[in-house]
């Protein structure tokens, strides 16, 4: 653990392993709530004097930050296929991906602008400024494991608070080699804190109940987050929450069903559906569904299993044994209630295969509302697949759902794509785009989905108090 500028270990450790093939990759320190007190008052004493620094000092660390892990990114990435599986391209795009977090708020640091107010009363002047506010507790989840680090990490510094990170579990070591990198970039002992553990619920209490602690930041499940959020109201927390997500991916017949079962296809199976912007119902317009289908399946037919340092490795293993019963109990579950299996729906075992937690690419049809599939987070290589007729009755599906993270629509018709982006109750929309994220565009759900967002000029608000003072002249 990085604790007060020092690397610290504990009596307890536990195991990190490659998900692909069951090898230990590592041993960690097993932290405690004691230890998470002992980071909180490290943050606490460093933040007296890292929210005094000037804008450019705290540019200049991050800055430094971003171009030492342009440095590693090859390094980081292979780090980050052995511990969390995902292909090689993928990672390195990630660790692209998390760097331009770290140049994005190294920047906006300086745009930390406040404002002045007309008063009704002709003596008296309002001035409003922002302000960082205070010590930042966060909580990330294994399935971006460098990325979902800097996108809190990177606007917490610029702001000028001080954080203390506990990150997933299952990719400890890509949390450590990212502290190793903020480390050599020079910020002072106690701004940046990490704590690594097993079970996580001790130190999650003492991040919600330890009032030196003024905003918790968590990415994860939402009923995790729902969890935390209660745990941190009594004292009335300010909480950043990016959650879980039921992405819709509609597909109109005004669109090019090969170029939008293309996107599909990529977009589905990144990360091996283990996003929380992953499409989770893929709803095509009737006339075109045979043509859609046709493409899709083609397209995850040629997909090939494996490890992620194999070259032409599309689908990495998923995280453990149960992301993999849930999969198949998902794919069963639709299949008794009348689904069509196009492709995959097993477990892929053959060869070394065998030693990983591998789920075959899977396609299923005539998917509807009483599978489990169509409410619960898959997390998963499955698209299912969802006919409709109107416009109407679309949105209203797209919309049953508690979750309000991404949604994604094809069509060429402009009229039709503003309704639905006007429609559509998710934060974050693709039109005829599979990738609507970046450093510089705010990310964050409704619903279930989250609270705030990350990213963007918004990114650094979540980090901010307003303070106005009213003068009297
Ligand atoms: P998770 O089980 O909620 O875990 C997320 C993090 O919370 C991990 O660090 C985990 O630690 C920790 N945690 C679990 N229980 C806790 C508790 N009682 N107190 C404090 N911390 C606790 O979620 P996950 O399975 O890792 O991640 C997948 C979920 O994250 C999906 O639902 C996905 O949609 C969501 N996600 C959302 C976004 C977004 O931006 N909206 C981005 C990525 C992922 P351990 O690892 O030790 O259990």
């Amino acid at each position: 653990m990085y604790i007060d500028g020092n690397w610290v270990e504990t009596g307890s450790t536990f195991d990190v392993f490659n998900p692909a093939n069951g090898e230990k990759i590592g041993e960690v320190a097993d932290g405690d709530a004691s230890d998470a007190r002992l980071a909180i008052e490290a943050a606490s004493k460093a933040f007296a004097t890292w929210s005094t620094t000037t804008a450019y000092e705290r540019y200049e660390k991050l800055h430094r930050a971003y171009e030492l892990m342009m440095e590693e990114q090859s390094s980081l990435a292979e780090l980050m296929t052995r511990e969390q599986g995902k292909p090689l391209k993928a990672a390195m795009n990630e660790v692209k991906y998390a760097a331009d977090f770290l140049l994005w708020f190294a920047e906006e640091a300086k745009r930390l602008y406040g404002e002045t107010i007309p008063s009704a009363r002709s003596d008296q002047r309002f001035l409003v400024m922002k302000q960082a506010i205070g010590v930042v507790a966060a909580i990330t989840p294994w399935n971006y494991p460098v990325s979902m680090i800097t996108r809190k990490v990177a606007p917490a510094l610029a702001a000028g608070c001080t954080i203390v990170l506990k990150p997933a579990e299952a990719t400890p070591l890509c949390a450590m080699a990212v502290f190793r990198i903020l480390e050599r970039a020079g910020f002072p002992a106690g701004v940046l804190n990490l704590v690594t553990c097993d079970s996580p619920a001790a130190i999650g209490e003492e991040f919600c109940s330890n009032s030196v602690v003024k905003k918790l930041t968590f990415t994860g499940s939402t009923a995790v987050g729902q969890k935390l959020s209660q745990a941190a109201a009594p004292q009335l927390k300010r909480v950043s929450m990016e959650l879980g997500g039921h992405a819709p991916f509609i597909v109109f017949d005004d669109a090019d069903p090969v170029h939008a079962a293309k996107g599909a296809a990529l977009v589905k199976f990144l990360n091996t559906g283990q996003a929380c912007i992953s499409p989770n119902r893929i709803f095509v317009q009737r006339s075109i569904l045979e043509p859609f289908l046709e493409t899709l399946q083609f397209r995850i037919s040629k997909m090939k299993a494996g490890d992620g340092m194999q070259e032409g490795v599309a689908i990495g293993p998923l995280v453990n044994q149960q992301a993999i019963d849930k999969v198949d109990n998902q794919v069963r579950d639709a299949m008794d209630k009348g689904a069509s299996l196009h492709c995959g729906g097993e477990r892929l075992s053959k060869g070394e295969l065998d030693k990983g937690f591998f789920y075959s690419p899977t396609l299923l049809s005539e998917v509807n509302s009483r599978m489990l599939i169509y409410r619960e987070e898959t997390f998963g290589p499955v698209a299912p697949v969802i006919v409709f007729d109107t416009q109407e009755e679309v949105l209203a599906m797209a919309n049953d759902t508690h979750y309000g993270l991404a949604a994604y629509v094809y069509t060429r018709d402009i009229s039709r794509a503003l309704r639905m982006f006007e429609g559509l109750q998710f934060g974050i929309i693709g039109i005829n785009d599979i990738n609507p994220t970046s450093a510089a565009a705010p990310f964050g759900g409704m619903k279930e989905s989250g609270l705030g967002r990350e990213g963007a000029r918004e990114g650094i608000d979540e980090y901010l108090e307003t303070k106005l003072a009213g003068i009297s002249i």
